[in-house]
């Protein structure tokens, strides 16, 4: 017995070590991240977790939902309700996913007295900011486009919406890349994903820390390609950046960008670059680009009537502005 005994002893410690080895293995959480190219803009997804096999059908799964959303929400194609909405005469009934965002885009438009508007299709297709042949519209064809937009252009009775001009064209340009990456969390956070980024062409959520730590986001100088303007500190939320810089073209010195005012058909001549951090990423998206509409001032304080909700924004004479709330989490760069 007393021969044996420091052997029990031994073995028993191998095998605490062997389980704390197992343990230390099976909690070492693997990292995976992928991108595809969605929505006229690259998507990366970065995840990560204790289960490797989790982890690649999760993020599968994300994109999968990401291009269903895509699908019903892009300007043209089969299945788009976008598409069916603009062809339609007074309007159509959408998928739920369509209503929702919808409804979300009332509200910004409402809050942002107009300055957010989801009836600006025609206005877009006018100046084709994202197509091969950009150009300066006629003032006639200005006001023509902007026919029938306006606060009160769309309205949503549950999941019927409705035009108050057959003429209009439906855009969720500055909402569906944010709702999409909404989509794909609940499907990372649904496999039990604990730490991941999604991040769509600049508008990101975020789950969860990254390590212990906060996540650092990097937020792009509007006017030095490689160049940050700040560095922020995040945990569990998201953030959007809207800017001048993202797709534009330049006519006679002056830079015509993909951000249009409603009130002038022109694009918006306040900001160079908002950033929103929210709780939901397509809040997120649609305020970063209602606030950089409105400008500084306006933009902030539109920032203030939704909760929990900061902002960060250059003017357009480059001078810096952000909301008392995210000082904390910011370092200028
Ligand atoms: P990005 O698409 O580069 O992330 P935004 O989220 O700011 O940038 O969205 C810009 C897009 O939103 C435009 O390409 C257009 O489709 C649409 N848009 C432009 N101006 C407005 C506006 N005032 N209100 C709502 N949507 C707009
Ligand atoms: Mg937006």
């Amino acid at each position: 017995m007393s021969l044996t005994r420091p052997l029990v002893i031994l073995l028993l410690l191998a095998l605490l070590g062997f389980l704390a080895l197992q343990r230390c293995a099976g909690e070492r959480p693997q990292q995976l991240s992928r991108s595809r190219i969605l929505m006229g803009t690259v998507v990366e997804i970065s995840a990560s977790s204790a289960d490797p096999g989790r982890l690649e059908a999760a993020v599968t799964d994300a994109f999968a939902e990401m291009t269903r959303i895509e699908g019903l929400m892009r300007p043209a194609g089969e299945g788009s309700d976008v598409a069916r909405l603009t062809v339609s005469e007074q309007g159509t009934e959408v998928a739920p996913e369509t209503a929702e965002v919808i409804a979300l885009g009332l509200q910004v438009a409402a809050a942002s007295g107009g300055a957010f508007d989801m009836g600006l299709g025609r206005l877009k297709a006018l100046w084709g900011i994202e197509t091969e042949t950009p150009r300066v519209p006629a003032p006639p064809e200005i006001r023509q486009a902007l026919a029938g937009a306006g606060l009160g252009d769309l309205r949503l009775d549950g999941r019927r919406v409705e035009k108050a001009q057959p003429a209009l064209a439906v855009d969720l340009g500055a909402i569906a890349k944010g709702y999409a990456v909404d989509r794909a969390v609940e499907v990372l956070r649904r496999a039990g994903i604990e730490s991941a980024a999604v991040n769509a062409g600049g508008n990101i959520r975020l789950i969860g820390d990254h390590g212990g730590r906060p996540w650092r986001i990097a937020i792009q100088h509007p006017r030095e390609a490689a160049g940050q303007l700040a560095v922020l500190e995040l945990v569990d939320t998201s953030v959007s950046t809207s800017g001048d810089y993202e797709r534009f073209f330049e006519q006679d010195g002056v830079r015509y960008h993909h951000i249009l005012d409603p009130r002038t058909g022109y694009p918006a001549g306040r900001c160079q670059s908002v950033t929103v951090v929210t709780a939901s990423a397509a809040l997120a998206d649609a305020l970063s680009t209602a606030a950089f509409v409105l400008g500084p001032e306006e933009g902030l304080a539109l920032l203030q009537r939704f909760p929990a909700t900061e902002g960060l924004i250059v003017a357009a004479d480059g001078t810096r502005h952000a909301s008392p709330g995210l000082e904390a989490r910011l370092t200028w760069r």
